[in-house]
Order: C-alpha cells, then structure tokens, then sequence
C-alpha cells in the first residue's frame, strides 16, 4: 500500500501535517516528510496512544515537535564542538569511546552519529513534545496525567522544566511499535542535558 499523504489523519484529532511541521526544517530547506513505512507507521502510533487521550482530557493542542528526519535532526543537534548546548556532543563527551571528540568524530554520517542516532526516537516517528498551552495544565502535571493514564510507553520525560516557571518545558512521549520493546520509563532532562530518573523537580 502507497504510504499516506500529510493531508490524511493520523488518528482521531491529529494529520500527519501536524506531525511533520519544523520552523527549523522550513528555514534550512530541509524536507521534513517521512519516507518509510515504519516512520509513517509509527507517526500514527504516537498520535493514537499519546496525543489522542491528551486531547481527550485537556482539550484542542497541536504538538510542538513530532518527527524529525535525520538531517533535521542533526541541524538541531548541531554537531559543532562550539555549541555547547548541543546534545549530541554531549552525549559523545560522555559516551562516545574517543579520547578526542573533535569536528571530524561530530560529521553527518560519521560512527559517532549513527550509533547516537540509533537511540533517539524523534527520527523514527516514535516520540512527541507536547505541551497543552493553557496555564493550568502544567508541565508538569501533563507528564504526571502521561505516566498515571496512558497504559503503554517507552519513556515519558520531562523536559527543560524549572518549577519557578510551571509552564515551561514540555513533555516527551515515545512510543515503539513492537510492544515488547516499551519499558515505560520515567525521566527528566535538564535544560543543560542533566537526566535523571523520575520527575525531579
Ligand atoms: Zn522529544
């Protein structure tokens, strides 16, 4: 069967459009449209079993950021030594196994990208930032709805969020396909990187 097209539902309240859509991907030129089945496959997971109940408890919201392909991905994560922000040269100065993590171990392509890409799931249509816009639904309080509600998830994760500030942030959702392979885990991240396990606060 041909894949979908953007214009078609993704499930009960949300289109693939909605799923796609970058300001980044716009600006740099970048096509941000899925091109395998999983990914088209996989959109259509998130946004039955995570975006659909939200929508049911807190009302009308369009997610922040669904999928991103890989060259979005790496045009967000910058692979640039300067950035210290990015996440991917994080995730290399802790994990990758190079004495030197360098412009040269950070290119498109390289070993240390794919093996960092393999463990993200924005470029697999697998995962969601959402957040409700409306002051009384926290971020926090979303992640706390997301981990109490919603049955099966590979990770809930609150992001970015600083508690002098209830509305900032968001809430990461993942879901994968294969059941077996979600282990419901519950995570915060910082705005400088810092994860943790549990809602920190
Ligand atoms: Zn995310």
């Amino acid at each position: 069967m041909a894949n979908p097209t953007l214009d078609m539902k993704a499930s009960r309240y949300f289109y693939f459009r909605e799923l796609v859509k970058s300001d980044t991907a716009v600006k740099l030129g970048i096509n941000n449209t899925p091109k395998t089945k999983a990914v088209w496959d996989s959109l259509q997971n998130v946004a039955t079993n995570i975006l659909d109940p939200a929508r049911d408890k807190f009302g009308p919201f369009s997610p922040t950021n669904c999928y991103r392909c890989p060259e979005l991905e790496y045009a967000i994560n910058q692979g640039n030594p300067d950035n210290l922000k990015s996440a991917f040269y994080n995730w290399c100065q802790k994990n990758w196994k190079t004495a030197a993590i360098n412009r040269d171990t950070l290119t498109y392509g390289s070993d240390a990208w794919l093996a960092y890409m393999e463990r993200k799931s924005h470029p697999k249509g697998e995962a969601v930032d959402f957040e409700i816009g409306r002051p009384e639904v926290t971020t926090l309080k979303l992640a706390e709805w997301a981990r109490d509600n919603l049955p099966v998830y590979d990770q809930i994760i609150l992001e970015c969020y600083n508690k002098a500030d209830p509305n900032s942030g968001w809430v990461h959702g993942s879901m994968r396909l294969d059941p077996t392979k979600n282990r419901k885990e519950l995570l915060t991240i910082s705005s400088t990187w810092v994860t943790k396990p549990g809602f920190i606060v």
